[in-house]
């Protein structure tokens, strides 16, 4: 157990993902993401494309180190929102398309032509501000079928689409939408803003501007919309092993990315009268084991301690204590009385017979485990397995 780190091989982003630098880290499974791209490949027919979309950092996972594997599983695209994910992909020397979701700024116009970056553009503004910033504008045009956040609306997008052709330093390579997540989203809805998309590509056809890629399923549309596959697809959360709530239509058997969040055990001691009374604060007792690890709220963990959070030691659980610090939390190790300085504690994982999913570790921190994974943080180490 003393070994863990030894047998993995560090990222080689930076020299603070060395493993002797710190004493927390992700461990991420990449068999389990080619595994999910080839499920989702098998149940696509063929020719239509896999736009991956490996936004915040490949949902905490690492794009380049995440890109690299779906390039080796013959990924016809991504798409991110930051510019630094795109710059990530492209470092890695992959050459594969990458739309950028809106986001980008433009004075990012350099390093979106020097990197062949695609841009979204969703009015004709905005395209004449790409344009004079850029000698060559590739482009996908983004409508808004209902979501109510970038892209033309429906009545706007074929006036976008004729602009767009009308511009001979302009390469519109798609027309995209992403499906609504509105709180109130019904399935009647999903079915509405189909049918919004094809009568703007079937108006785009009889004036002959549809472009060669036009696409609108995320990971949900994916799983439970086939019929809205039309030419390509963007889904994220389905590579990270996410499934949606709802009626699914392609089985699929999808395996989670993230395997473990670990730290160390950095202090262990029995508190004694000598402290001074026993803080009023759930789960401390005198004469308890109290153990430290090496993670805290800035790196992800809650701020406030959820009440049933746990971790474990030596393939037990034991209860994490409020309060949180920014690099530190308590362990009760009442239960661990063997624990030492330098154990592994994982707060997501198997250890022995034991094991906390990411189902239970987000539920315990208050979110679910899209929510989870967007919680990763950068600066902590990840091994990949
Ligand atoms: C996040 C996002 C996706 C992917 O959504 P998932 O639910 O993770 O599959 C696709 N398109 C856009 C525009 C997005 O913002």
């Amino acid at each position: 157990m003393q070994d863990h780190l030894d047998d993995r091989h560090p990222a080689k982003d930076d020299a603070f993902s060395d493993p002797l630098l710190r004493g927390n880290w992700y461990e991420i499974d990449l068999g389990a993401i080619r595994h999910n791209c080839r499920q989702l490949r098998a149940s696509l027919a063929p020719g239509v494309r896999i736009f991956a979309c490996l936004k915040r950092n490949g949902y905490g996972c690492g794009a380049g180190e995440v890109a690299t594997s779906l390039a080796a599983e013959g990924i016809d695209g991504f798409a991110v929102a930051s510019l630094l994910d795109a710059l990530a992909i492209r470092r890695r020397g992959i050459h594969a398309p990458i739309l950028l979701y809106p986001g980008a700024p433009l004075t990012a116009a350099p390093v979106i032509e020097a990197f062949n970056l695609t841009v979204s553009i969703s009015d004709v503004d905005e395209l004449d501000r790409w344009r004079r910033t850029m000698k060559r504008v590739q482009a996908f045009l983004k409508v808004d079928l209902g979501f109510f956040r970038a892209g033309a609306t429906p009545s706007q997008s074929l006036n976008l689409l004729a602009a767009a052709a009308a511009a001979p330093d302009v390469e519109v390579a798609g027309l995209y939408a992403h499906m609504s997540e509105l709180p109130m989203a019904t399935p009647a809805d999903a079915i509405a803003q189909f049918m919004r998309m094809q009568t703007i590509v079937r108006e785009a056809e009889l004036q002959g501007l549809r472009p060669p890629i036009v696409m609108m399923s995320s990971t949900e549309g994916v799983l439970n919309h086939p019929e809205m596959d039309f030419d390509a697809v963007d889904p994220g959360a389905l590579f990270i092993g996410l499934s949606e709530p709802g009626i699914v239509a392609r089985q699929m058997t999808l395996r989670p990315a993230l395997k473990a969040i670990g730290c160390r055990l950095v202090s262990v001691k029995r508190i004694d009268a000598s402290l001074g009374p026993v803080p009023d604060l759930p789960g401390f007792d005198e004469g308890m084991l109290l153990g430290v690890v090496g993670f805290g709220w800035g790196d992800g963990f809650p701020r406030q301690v959820p009440a049933q959070a746990v971790a474990l030691v030596r393939g037990k659980r034991v209860p994490v204590l409020p309060p949180a610090h920014l690099e530190h939390l308590r362990l009760d190790l009442t239960k661990a009385p063997e624990a030492r300085f330098g154990d592994d504690v994982l707060l997501l994982g198997r250890q022995g017979d034991d094991e906390i999913t990411i189902e239970e570790a987000s539920a315990l921190w208050g979110t679910d485990p899209i929510g989870l994974y967007a919680s990763l943080r950068d600066h902590i180490p990840r091994f990949y397995t």
